[in-house]
């Protein structure tokens, strides 16, 4: 049985009822003592009763008890308990239970386990009696049954007296908050009284913050599969609560010496096994070690000898590669607790300054972004926090201000600090989580290293170091940011391309072509003068010329390795217990700087490259010697800059609003695209073609930019496999060309915000055209030889129905060589992951560890969901409930079931009272959100009606309800006997929604019920209330993804009772949800 901490303060009727459904689940998980085992444990007929069912462990049915107390009002401390039983007991039974009363005060739990151990040995006495001595020893061997344990019951029952470090209510309280915040609490006890504690959210839900472009940017493993982002927070001592409301350390942290140690990483369950934290936080300790040697020593002659190397090398285990996933290494990749490509510089955030930072939040009543820009002016400055406060208030309140600004197109978490009581100490794991969120979903507006923000003009998609040289050279020595085996395992083709890029830039001398400056660099230069040589006969690369330093780096270019060489051997299978294989040891006789260099051109390129393999993805008609990639520069802020004015572009013209963007080619000389994919397209390159004015060019057909302005590379790096000859981006440009510089014969575009890069196409002798089988060519006709002209574009073609395609605007032709280009939807290839993300189920499943924590209180100590003391009054323009319109909906409505049990009749009439009691209680309905009509309360309580209402205005659904005059969604939910262990079955009467099918959303299946995991045999769980749920309901089907929920144009026609639960099956069949088991007798 779970935890239930003795010093509760709750007692009383609550008390009471809590004891006996935490009894009733402990029941339920098994219960056995010297033999007996509880059965069932259950609310009894009579108030202030509970039955209980006992068995012997081999399955002899014992007894049913029904145990009365005195007065629940006195329970846990002055009562009595009395016992009774219909059955025909047993002599030493009834003698037992005629005692109970003796037992004095204690919580059912504890009575429960004493009136066990007292049958046990009366079973074992009358055996003895009945039979001497031939089958006794089934019942006396305690070794063949499930012993009990007097030590194992205090530990099980109460908290270990004393124990004035760890306070168990306060821990479930926090847990509580975290639960209401969305995210997921985990416990994991380690050794005698330490334990770790772990916060986490479903990964996939980042995308319900965070672009899922921008996610897969930043880590393609984020969304990979069904997963976790998680926090864990070790070096606790056993102490909780160890902040104070201050945020400072309690006395008992210091006493105990508690040092929070923060870990973030990627988990398949809610938390890490013990297993896995332990492992995590021992690597902690090697890692702070190595991240605290300044420059690494030139590995030794020992550690280059794979078939000696058995340790874990901290440098191998960081930049673990994740391969393309064999069978056998797949398992070994997902499992534990990863890091990801953010995980080493939001560590160093959270380990480095995270408390300080709350502190100084909490002390000057500042938002996180001041208080921040307060911590770092204090570091700057090195003088008392007074003093900056006095003189520099004005900068770090901007700075809160600024951050409000940012909250138009980032989605930040909820934040916690705004919420809570000032007198109580802090939920650390909570606020440290959504401060890790936070910064997680503004991680390119900082720098990975240092924290502080990047004062750079343009937005990044990829977060990246500020330009202080300490930050550079950490983020390359030190290996901050992405992994760059992860990028060549994974993205080889887009690395090598990134690199023979640098090569072209470099060679051919690009004004702007940024340098690997900053790194600390020891390099060869076959131009710089000898004289300035160092001692090692090497020379400092940052104190080189810019012409000395392109050279130098391009020399250092040419001893790389091909990128497929170095992924192979990434890639070699190793035998179990070896370190995985190294970048240095592909080929000893690269110098260091090579590696660094390498490293340099992957991870300063802050744009996104994805080649685009499968055909459905690529953009059709642009020939099969072009290689293509997606393209993204901007960070998710460009992307929503771009959303605004594609918005206010529809305002104005009737055009934009059916065909939002327009699509155009920009070509530029081989040479500047290492700059461009750097600074994004309109950054200093307007050099070309200003005849037309100021800005960036856009042809309209892609012979012009792939031609003229798509000069051709005179210089190649050895070792590229793709050769690269020319580039050129197809953007999306808003459609709004009288506002253009120009518009004829190119589009000239001066407002950046305008332009978003969608493709890079390159063409390269090295590509031998791996898709040339698969890239379909155009179908010939008598367009394809024709030279590009002003002849109108060529009719359309059969187009695959299959792919979506993004419309083109008709008066804008978009073509190449006068051929029409289609391209499809760029979100389609991203959608299909996300779909398969959100059709994941992870279960949820609270371990023994929490849910001893989540019971430490009874539930009346929990924050309740409205106050009980509020004056009733009436609002105006209130939602108003439509008797008319209910009673239309459940004119068909079938019977209610017929199968009961009296555990379920118990927990009905109590969800029934908290229902109405809840709905009484609301200061208004319309914030209420849904509402019961208590005449339609029948006799049967497995049937209920409930309405669902007031959705934000700004919903389609809600738009949809106003234009039919729908003033409610009317929901049917029907009880099974198994309640409240198997789940209600929730499903709309009226009105019809939009099938997904057809482009609905909401969750709501084809047959008016719901799909949601929360309502399977899996997804539910005893303690959700109704109320809680109906608000999960209304939040699925407020969620606009994958699509909004819509009304069908039937929507007057009500949904059908077989349609329901056929909708119900099909959707749990389509996500692995297992229905309950009595699902189909609920309609019966
Ligand atoms: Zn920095």
């Amino acid at each position: 049985m779970n935890a239930l901490s003795p010093d509760a303060p709750a007692r009383g009727r609550k008390r009471f009822q809590f004891d006996i459904r935490s009894a009733a689940q402990a029941a339920e998980q098994g219960v056995e003592v010297q033999g007996l085992r509880l059965l069932s444990v259950a609310p009894g007929e009579e108030d202030g009763s509970f039955d209980c069912a006992i068995a012997r462990s081999d399955g002899e049915f014992l007894a049913t008890l029904t145990i009365l107390v005195s007065d629940a009002s006195e329970y846990p401390s002055d009562h009595t308990f009395f016992c009774s039983s219909q059955d025909d007991l047993p002599v030493y039974v009834s003698r037992v239970t005629e005692a109970i009363h003796e037992d004095g005060s204690a919580t059912i739990q504890r009575t429960l386990m004493r009136l066990l151990e007292k049958l046990a040995k009366g079973v074992a006495t009358s055996k003895n009696a009945q039979s001497d001595d031939d089958d006794d020893e089934d019942v006396e061997d305690d070794d063949e049954i499930d012993g009990y344990d007097m030590d194992d019951d205090i530990g099980l029952l109460g908290a270990q007296p004393g124990n004035s470090k760890f306070d168990r209510s306060m821990l479930q309280r926090h847990f509580n908050e975290i639960v209401a915040y969305g995210y997921y609490p985990g416990y994991i006890p380690f050794g005698v009284d330490d334990f770790a504690l772990s916060a986490s959210l479903p990964a996939k839900s980042l995308v319900d913050t965070i672009p899922a472009r921008a996610l897969m940017a930043w880590d393609k493993q984020l969304l990979a599969r069904a997963q976790h982002l998680t926090l864990l927070v070790s070096g606790l001592r056993g102490v909780y609560p160890f902040v104070q409301p201050d945020a400072t350390f309690t006395q008992s942290a210091h006493f105990h010496g508690v040092a929070p140690q923060f870990r973030v990483g990627l988990t398949l369950e809610y938390k890490p096994s013990q297993a896995d934290a332990s492992e995590t936080i021992r690597k902690y300790g090697l890692k702070e070690e190595y991240d605290a040697q300044p420059a690494p020593e030139p590995v030794e002659e020992p550690l280059f000898d794979d078939d000696d190397y058995l340790d874990e090398d901290p440098v191998a285990e960081e930049n673990e590669a994740v391969n393309d996933e064999t069978a056998e290494e797949a398992e070994e990749q997902v499992a534990g607790f990863r890091p990801f490509s953010l995980s080493s510089s939001l560590e160093s955030l959270l380990n480095g300054h995270f408390l300080r930072i709350l502190q100084l939040r909490v002390q000057y009543s500042l938002g996180w972004a001041g208080a921040e820009a307060l911590l770092w002016e204090v570091e700057r400055t090195q003088q008392p926090i007074g003093d900056i406060m006095r003189l520099r208030g004005e900068h770090i309140r901007l700075a809160d201000a600024t951050d409000k600004l940012l909250m138009q197109s980032y989605v930040l978490p909820a934040d916690p600090l705004l919420e809570r009581d000032a007198s109580q100490p802090i939920n650390i794991l909570l606020v440290a989580f959504s401060y890790l969120m936070r910064r997680l979903t503004l991680c390119p507006r900082y720098c990975l290293v240092c924290h502080q923000p990047l004062q750079e003009d343009l937005d990044a998609l990829k977060p990246y170091v500020c330009s202080s040289k300490l930050c550079t050279y950490q983020y390359y020595t030190l290996n901050r940011g992405p992994s760059l085996e992860y990028e060549i395992c994974a993205n080889p083709v887009t690395v090598d391309l990134l690199v023979s890029l640098a090569y072209v830039a470099l060679t051919e001398g690009a004004p702007d072509a940024p340098l690997p400056v900053g790194m600390g660099l020891r390099v060869e230069c076959r131009t710089a003068p000898a004289a300035r040589r160092d001692s090692d006969g090497l020379f400092d690369f940052d104190k080189l010329d810019p012409h000395d330093m392109r050279v130098a780096t391009t020399q250092l270019i040419d001893k790389l390795p091909p990128i497929a060489d170095i992924k192979r051997h990434l890639e070699q299978p190793r035998k179990a217990g070896r370190a995985k294989p190294r970048l240095q040891d592909v080929d000893k006789t690269v110098p260091e700087a090579a590696w660094s260099v390498l490293r340099w051109c992957v991870a300063s390129c802050t744009a996104h490259l994805e080649e685009l393999q499968s055909e459905e993805d690529q953009v059709k008609n642009i020939g099969p010697e072009w290689k293509q990639f997606r393209f993204s520069v901007g960070a998710p802020d460009a992307e929503a800059k771009y959303r605004q004015a594609i918005v206010q572009a529809q305002t104005e013209s009737r055009k934009a609003r059916e065909y939002p963007s327009l699509y155009a080619f920009h070509g530029s000389p081989a040479k500047n695209w290492h700059s461009i994919i750097r600074h994004g397209l309109w950054f200093k390159n307007v050099a070309h073609g200003r005849a037309y004015g100021h800005g960036v060019y856009f042809a309209k057909d892609g012979a012009v930019s792939t031609g003229s302005y798509s000069m051709g590379a005179q210089s190649c790096w050895r070792n590229s496999a793709s050769r690269v000859t020319s580039c050129v981006a197809l953007a999306e440009i808003v459609n709004l060309p009288n506002k253009f510089v120009s518009q004829n014969p190119f589009f000239v575009v001066d407002k950046t915000d305008w332009i978003i890069c969608r493709y890079l196409m390159v063409k390269g002798s090295g590509y031998v055209n791996p898709n040339a089988a698969t890239t379909t060519p155009a179908p010939p006709s008598m367009y394809s030889y024709a030279p590009f002209t002003n002849q109108p574009p060529p009719p359309e073609e059969e187009v695959d129905n299959s792919i979506p395609w993004v419309p083109l605007d008709p008066e804008h032709p978009l073509t190449l060589s006068g051929k029409r280009i289609r391209i499809p939807l760029p979100t389609h290839a991203l959608e299909k992951i996300l779909a398969a993300r959100r059709q994941e189920f992870i279960p949820v499943n609270y371990d023994e560890d929490d849910l001893s924590i989540f019971e430490a209180l009874p539930p009346t100590q929990l924050p309740q969901p409205f106050d009980e003391d509020v004056v009733m009054t009436t609002i105006e323009d209130d939602w108003q409930h439509d008797p008319e319109w209910v009673q239309k909906a459940i004119e068909h409505l079938i019977p209610p079931p017929t199968e009961s049990s009296l555990q379920a009749t118990t927990a009905l009439q109590r969800e029934l009272k908290a229902l109405l009691k809840e709905q009484k209680a609301a200061k208004s309905l319309k914030e209420l959100g849904w509402y019961m009509p208590e005449d339609l309360i029948g006799d049967n309580l497995y049937q209920w009606i409930v309405e669902l209402h007031s959705f934000d205005q700004n919903l389609p659904i809600a738009k949809d309800m106003e234009r039919h005059g729908v003033n409610s969604l009317v929901f049917e939910i029907r009880f099974p006997a198994g309640f409240p262990h198997a789940p209600p079955f929730f499903r709309i009467l009226k009105p019809r929604f939009l099938g997904f099918s057809q482009g609905g959303g909401g969750h709501v299946t084809l047959g008016g019920s719901m799909c949601m995991d929360l309502l399977t045999a899996d997804g539910w769980l005893p303690s959700y209330s109704i109320s809680a749920v109906l608000l999960q309901i209304k939040l699925a089907i407020s969620n606009l993804d994958p699509k909004p929920a819509r009304l069908a144009q039937n929507w007057d026609s009500p949904y059908g009772m077989q349609e329901a639960m056929e909708g119900y099956k099909r959707a749990a069949n389509t996500h692995g949800w297992k229905i309950p088991q009595s699902f189909d007798r609920i309609a019966r």
